[in-house]
């Protein structure tokens, strides 16, 4: 169905507030007024976004906060909704592995955190379900940004 993506990233920084604050970061948000529609099934996103939140508070969490923002230049051209940290980042060799199943990358901060490795994998895996994909950028010692690009819905699909 049609979901608001703002509506949806929104309900997703709530609930990650009480971890943030565990991890000492703040969330900060850059969101539309208006609604952004992406098609879509609202609790596979859902996943894909906590994920997303959830690794940038236990990988990134030094940098004291998390920027969130969505946009959408015109109603034709894709949604983009970036959670970027300013923790230590990612290493350039291991951006293209970390959506593969298990891949952790093998420094302090990531072994120091608990998890299996497949976040990114079920993200990836969801996200190719809808037509959409994931981007990440990362500068090590500047932190990481993890982007998902969805299609548009066009105005005459609107509903
Ligand atoms: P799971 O999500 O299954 O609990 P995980 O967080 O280790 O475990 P992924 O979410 O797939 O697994 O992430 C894979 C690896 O990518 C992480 O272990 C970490 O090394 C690296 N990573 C992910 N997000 C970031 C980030 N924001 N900053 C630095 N490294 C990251
Ligand atoms: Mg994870």
């Amino acid at each position: 169905g049609q979901i608001d993506v703002v509506r949806l990233v929104e309900g997703v920084i709530e609930a990650t507030r009480h971890l943030a604050g565990e991890y000492g970061v703040v969330i900060e948000s850059t969101l539309p007024d208006a609604p952004i529609p992406i098609a879509g099934n609202p609790d596979e996103l859902t996943q894909v976004f906590e994920n997303l939140l959830e690794n940038a508070c236990k990988y990134g969490g030094a940098g004291g906060r998390i920027q969130v923002s969505a946009e959408q230049k015109n109603p034709l051209e894709e949604v983009r909704v970036t959670v970027r940290d300013f923790g230590p980042g990612i290493a350039e060799e291991h951006i293209p592995r970390i959506t593969e199943r298990f891949y952790r990358v093998d420094v302090e901060t990531s072994r120091a955190q608990k998890g299996t490795g497949l976040g990114l994998s079920i993200v990836k895996h969801i996200l190719t379900r809808h037509d959409a994909r994931l981007s990440v950028r990362s500068k090590p010692g500047e932190g990481a940004a993890f982007t998902v690009h969805f299609p548009p819905v066009p105005p005459a699909a609107r509903g």
